[in-house]
């Protein structure tokens, strides 16, 4: 990739990365992925209380995942290694990197893995 592709990459990237810390802290979880979540100890419903607490609970599992995808792709700008399709090895196209910064796959072997 053009060095100049990888630091518009690399920009994203750190964007993202700020954006996801922001919406996880917002939820209470630390920097260091420390669970911190304080819901209101008000609430009488503790049916409620146990569901707001799994919502959470399942938007900072996506947001998790989101951050380490970005990560290691800053880690693979430095490498060296961005932008090449970890299962195939060919390298992903531009377009798709636009769309989704911290890919990882091709869309042929993202299509391939269910997770
Ligand atoms: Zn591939």
């Amino acid at each position: 990739m053009l060095e100049e592709d990888l630091q518009v990459a690399k920009k994203k990237l750190l964007e993202e990365e700020a954006i996801v810390h922001a919406e996880l802290a917002d939820l209470g979880f630390t920097e260091d992925g420390k669970v911190d979540i304080h819901l209101d100890e008000g609430f009488a419903d503790a049916a409620q209380t146990t569901s707001e607490r799994a919502r959470v609970l399942s938007l900072a599992e996506g947001l998790q995942q989101r951050l380490e995808d970005v990560q290691a792709a800053l880690v693979r700008i430095e490498a060296g290694t961005y932008g090449k399709c970890e299962g195939c090895g060919n390298n992903i196209p531009p377009e798709r990197l636009e769309a989704i910064p911290a890919a990882k796959l091709c869309i042929t072997c993202k299509s391939k893995i269910k997770r």
